[in-house]
């Protein structure tokens, strides 16, 4: 099978944007192939977000020349690179929370609880599933107690990798 360009079509596609994940296993998913048009290039590239790297491949039936190189990518950056590409669910949590507040009177609410609901309500928006991935929880949570002060205390949190990214932020 060779490799197309994602864009056009057009075979063979000599561009391979990498994207992997935190153990730096290749994420075919996210990963895009591009031919040689520039245009194509950075449309292949925009579409794969933030910690994707294009590299011309020498073997493009495999993918797996030695143009090949591996960029990992941490749940942190790919967290930063969902939350600027999907304003919507951080604003409908956040809308959500406040809501919870507010009708309920209560303070504590389940992080686990708050993200379906938001999977709810965005898919009756938008007609379809979002992709939420729910290793992004722990981030969303820390956020939402950080940028809103009465939301704070709101989630109760477990020691994740997004304590490093709060902290960092
Ligand atoms: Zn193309």
């Amino acid at each position: 099978m060779s490799a197309t360009c994602d864009v056009c079509g057009t075979a063979p596609a000599g561009v391979y944007i990498e994207v992997t994940d935190p153990e730096g296993v290749r994420d075919e998913h996210r990963s895009r192939w591009s031919c040689a048009n520039a245009e194509h290039r950075a449309r292949a590239e925009a579409t794969v977000g933030h910690g994707g790297r294009a590299f011309t491949v020498t073997d493009v039936d495999s993918g797996t020349g030695s143009g090949i190189q591996t960029e990992p990518v941490t749940l942190a950056e790919k967290f930063e690179a969902y939350d600027s590409d999907h304003p919507e669910v951080y604003a409908t949590l956040r809308a959500l929370a406040f809501e919870w507040k507010r009708r309920t009177g209560r303070h504590r609410l389940g992080i686990a609880a708050l993200y379906e609901r938001a999977r709810w309500e965005l898919s009756l928006q938008t007609g379809e599933s979002p992709s939420l991935d729910h290793n992004f929880r722990a981030f969303y949570a820390r956020k939402l107690m950080k940028a809103e002060p009465s939301l704070d205390g709101m989630f109760e949190l477990r020691r994740s990798v997004a304590d490093e990214w709060a902290a960092a932020a």
